[in-house]
């Protein structure tokens, strides 16, 4: 398989930084008190999460008809949409729109879609300039670093990372205090919104009966990048769609609540095409670019197809045990935690990303806490199942010894003598490699595997019913 990148030694990497460690912990601990203590003060929780997931089900499901409707109602709005069917044509679109309009200076607001199809280098290598807005996202850019977090994207950098990188770039001194650091940045920031050609947002939802974009922040960056520079450009996985304006209260409500806890973010704005006359804000023109970019590939995929649902809202990346100790630079693209192991495999090749659909407890917590119910225990052992039949299919000793393992553990567990038998022997075969702790440290050749991370029980010499009589019955 081609892979793209070893999950297994990532992890270990991000498992061997302690400052990522505590990083994580505090972060994550901390968005999921404030989106529990959110949740706790909602009676109806659960009925707003099951209506949220059967409007996304319907939608997805006539998805077609509600992105022509879009696509409709932001043309009579005297805006202008793009269909893009892969990153490459996504960014050639963006540069077309730039070409045109004689664009110089770009700003961007957040956009994982951006991110997606790495439009900056593609911009950077045609001599725009283009500056990111969001704060974590300016950290990063002006460190030549990649998100970690859907919604936190420099979740892995410490304050005082930020204060020597600041007095690095700018030459200032190396500020302890968060606001002198957000001051330093917003100077730098409003100055390249005010000579700013066009501003690059993302988009959170959109509203297919009226053609409204909806962008949710907290920071004022991405209103001032669809208001202030002449050209705007929304980019948009084509999933983000909902039917009607009476959805998108629901649809706010959950995303706020399960990515920061907030009732309501410090800003949403709401974007029916451009500047309208007599209108004294907003740009002259304005463009969706609507991403396939194997979107389609999903909706063609009844099983997984519940993927398309999510709402980017980051509450099952701070619940999950394997991204709250691994990071999001594990993951090796730009989605991580729960829904990255499923949708990068979706998006890129099952090919490419292997592990991701391994890289779960199936402990079920992702499901629990998405506003919109997506079952991930349900599409990660989907993906396994791919992952394992395209192992086969390609024929390799993997494959067909983990095949045969199946088959003998089948065997053993379907004939009690010969379990018991074997326990019997392997209760004796263990002696050696248990410790004085009574555990086993280690195991030699490819069993090693097992207690390379962690120590295990050694084998009882009873079977398994005399241990539940003596415990139950005794
Ligand atoms: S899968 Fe659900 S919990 Fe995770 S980011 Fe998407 S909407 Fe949020």
């Amino acid at each position: 398989m081609a892979r793209e990148f070893n999950f297994e030694e990532e992890s270990v990497r991000a498992l061997h930084d302690e400052n990522l460690q505590e990083a994580l912990i505090n972060t994550t601990n901390r968005f999921r008190t404030a989106r529990n203590d959110a949740v706790s003060e909602s009676k109806n929780w659960e009925d707003l999460r099951q209506v949220a997931r059967n409007i996304k089900e319907y939608t997805i499901n006539n998805l077609h008809n509600y992105l022509l409707l879009l696509e409709n109602n932001i043309l009579k709005a005297g805006g202008h949409v793009h269909w893009a069917k892969d990153s490459d044509e996504a960014c050639e679109i963006i540069k077309n729109i730039a070409r045109k309009n004689n664009v110089k200076r770009i700003v961007k607001s957040k956009s994982m879609a951006t991110e997606e199809i790495h439009l900056n280098k593609s911009l950077e290598s045609d001599g725009y300039s283009v500056v990111e807005t969001d704060l974590g996202e300016y950290i990063l850019q002006i460190s030549g670093d990649k998100p970690s977090h859907i919604i936190a994207p420099a979740i892995h950098k410490r304050k005082v990372d930020i204060s020597r990188l600041f007095s690095e770039k700018f030459g200032v001194p190396e500020y302890d205090d968060p606001q002198e650091l957000t001051k330093i940045a917003r100077e730098k920031l409003r100055n390249e919104f005010l000579s700013a050609d066009m501003g690059i947002s993302g988009v959170n939802l959109a509203v297919a009966e009226t053609g409204t974009i909806a962008i949710v922040e907290n920071e004022g960056n991405a209103r001032l990048t669809t208001t202030v520079p002449r050209v705007h450009v929304a980019l948009m996985g084509i999933e983000k769609i909902i039917p009607s304006f009476k959805h998108l209260g629901l649809f706010l409500m959950l995303l706020i609540r399960s990515a920061t806890g907030q009732k309501i973010s410090t800003y949403i704005s709401l974007i029916t095409g451009p500047k309208k006359k007599g209108e004294t804000d907003g740009p002259k023109e304005f463009h969706l670019v609507l991403l396939d970019n194997g979107r389609t590939k999903i909706l063609s995929n009844s099983h997984t197809r519940e993927s398309l649902y999510c709402l980017r809202c980051g509450a099952c990346l701070n619940i999950c045990p394997v991204y709250r100790k691994v990071g999001g630079h594990s993951y090796g693209w730009v989605y991580s935690g729960p829904i990255g192991a499923i949708i990068n495999p979706q998006l890129q090749g099952i090919d490419k990303y292997p592990d991701l659909p391994f890289a779960s407890s199936l402990c079920g917590a992702c499901k629990d806490v998405c506003p919109v119910k997506i079952d991930f225990p349900k599409v990660l052992l989907d993906l396994r199942k791919q992952v394992i039949l395209k192992k086969n299919e390609n024929a390799n000793w993997v494959g067909v010894i983990e095949k045969l393992s199946f088959i003998i553990w089948k065997y053993i567990n379907l004939s009690p003598n010969l379990y018991i038998s074997l326990n019997f022997i392997a209760y004796y075969i263990q002696k050696p490699f248990i410790n004085n702790s009574d555990k086993i440290s280690y195991l030699p050749l490819f069993l090693s595997r097992w207690t390379k991370t962690r120590d295990i029980e050694p084998i009882s010499k009873k079977s398994f019913r005399e241990i539940w009589k003596d415990k139950f019955y005794a």
